[in-house]
């Protein structure tokens, strides 16, 4: 999809559900454009001696209901429009778990895996330099997103401190823990996505031991839900990079997979080079062709727009759990829903990372450090409250899993603006003379 349908299909979509669930037509107009938009022309002096500049993004989409939060992408496709797209889900995605954050995202056009180490450590800097002045732990929050993690992240904490002369681990979340991280942050939004599945099966009544499982982008989000899944009894038949797809009717074992992953990188950098591709006894596919397997679960772990009006129409699987941001493009919603295919959307099912990232702010900011099985017990509770409040309005009246989840955050969302008063106070009552009314 062309960068800026990705913003307009966000929009289409929120416009429509949003008139659907009733909201305030005004909570929809305030959603439908970003508070603040940073765009930075980053110089990073390379090792051969020359300088490149990259373009850097940063969006605070909407802070009503706290600071911003969302993660940074490095990737050559990376665009204002997708950022203020995936700043937009955020919004709604911190409203849907109910953190006190609004939604923002950040982004550079680069692709990481063409950098040295010390090249990607000034970009990082240079990143957190540009953005100094529009970032911080009460205005917005970074963390990591596809092809940028914790030493990045580290790297930035650091040259924000730097900056301000001061420290201020609450800057960004998703750092190593030995930087004030937070345990269970890694596999934060893998565990959401699979206590969400688990929550789902059960309410379907669904048996592990016979559901399939694909998963397109074997990443660090792809990674943690195939393999806490695994550990449920599900079977992961088909699995994914950027390089290609894998498929065995037996079923991988996750872990090895994982160990193939790491081992076959080159030790280059901060990335892994490996391929999931290069394993044996398997059979090879596209990435196109992993998500029309006759599978029960598919898990879009990797890129938006995967699923679209082509070829919504061929995929087989039962259930979708949007592990990745906007992996299904508003037009195939629709599509999919004809077909009874359920959509578990992303705004819910990736939510755990952006949850462990607060339990690390609210860590860093009161000087504490929590037990793993602390982080994990707290996940589980919003994860199963978040659940249940979309299945709530999914089993009520709505259409879709991802308008209930919608939903529920856009009520969230229209509660705190009518705080500060609606269109029937000002135009109604409060805007006449004899005080503020109730
Ligand atoms: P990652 O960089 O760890 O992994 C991305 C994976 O996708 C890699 O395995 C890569 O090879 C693969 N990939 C890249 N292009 C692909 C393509 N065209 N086809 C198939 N696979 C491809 O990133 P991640 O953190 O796991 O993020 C994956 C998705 O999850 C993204 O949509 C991201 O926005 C979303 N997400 C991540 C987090 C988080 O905390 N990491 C939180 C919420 C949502």
């Amino acid at each position: 999809m062309a960068a800026t349908d990705v913003f307009d299909d966000a929009l289409s979509r929120l416009e429509r559900i949003g008139r659907e669930a009733g909201i305030d037509p005004d909570v929809i107009a305030a959603l439908c454009q970003p508070k603040a938009v940073l765009t930075a022309s980053i110089p990073v002096r390379m090792d051969a001696g020359n300088t490149r500049y990259f373009t850097a993004y940063r969006c605070r989409y909407n802070d009503a209901r706290g600071p911003t939060k969302g993660g940074i992408r490095y990737h050559p496709d990376v665009t204002r429009l997708e950022v203020q797209a995936l700043a937009l889900w955020m919004t709604l995605k911190c409203a849907v778990v109910g953190i006190p954050y609004g939604g923002g995202k950040g982004g550079v056009v680069v692709e990481p895996k063409t950098l040295t180490p010390m090249e990607l450590e000034r970009l990082s800097r240079g990143y957190m330099r540009a953005m100094a002045d529009f970032v911080g732990p009460e205005t917005d929050v970074p963390a990591p997103d596809v092809y940028t993690n914790a030493r990045i992240m580290g790297w930035m904490a650091d040259e924000y401190e730097t900056i301000h002369r001061c420290k201020a681990p609450a800057v960004i979340t998703g750092k190593p823990i030995a930087l004030g991280g937070s345990l269970g942050r890694d596999e934060a939004t893998g565990r959401g996505a699979y206590l969400v599945i688990r929550r789902y099966a059960e309410r379907r009544a669904l048996d592990p031991l016979r559901t399939r499982v694909a998963v397109q982008g074997f990443g660090n989000a792809g990674y943690h839900v195939a393999r806490l899944l695994q550990k449920d009894g599900y079977r992961i038949v088909a699995a994914s990079d950027s390089k290609g797809a894998i498929y065995s009717e037996k079923g991988f074992d996750v872990e090895s997979l994982h160990q193939q992953k790491n081992e076959t990188q080159k030790l280059e950098g901060v990335y892994c080079h490996g391929s999931v591709c290069e394993l044996v006894q398997h059979q090879r596919l596209s990435n196109e062709e992993l998500l029309e397997l006759d599978v029960d679960l598919l898990i879009p772990a990797a890129l938006e727009g995967v699923i679209h009006e082509g070829n919504a129409g061929r995929i087989q699987a039962r259930t979708i759990a949007e592990v990745a941001n906007g992996p299904v493009e508003a037009a195939a919603d629709e599509v999919l829903r004809e077909r009874d295919i359920t959509v578990l959307p992303d705004v819910l099912v990736n939510a755990g990372g952006v949850t462990v990232s607060y339990f690390e702010w609210v860590q860093n900011r009161q000087g504490l450090a929590w037990t793993l099985e602390e982080v994990r017990g707290r996940l589980e509770a919003v994860m199963n409250e978040a659940f249940d409040a979309m299945w709530e309005e999914f089993e009520g009246h709505v259409r879709t899993a991802r308008a209930a989840a919608y939903g529920v955050a856009l009520r969230r969302i229209e509660e705190t603006l009518r705080a500060g008063g609606d269109r029937a106070y000002f135009a109604g009552h409060g805007g006449g003379r004899g005080g503020p009314g109730r």
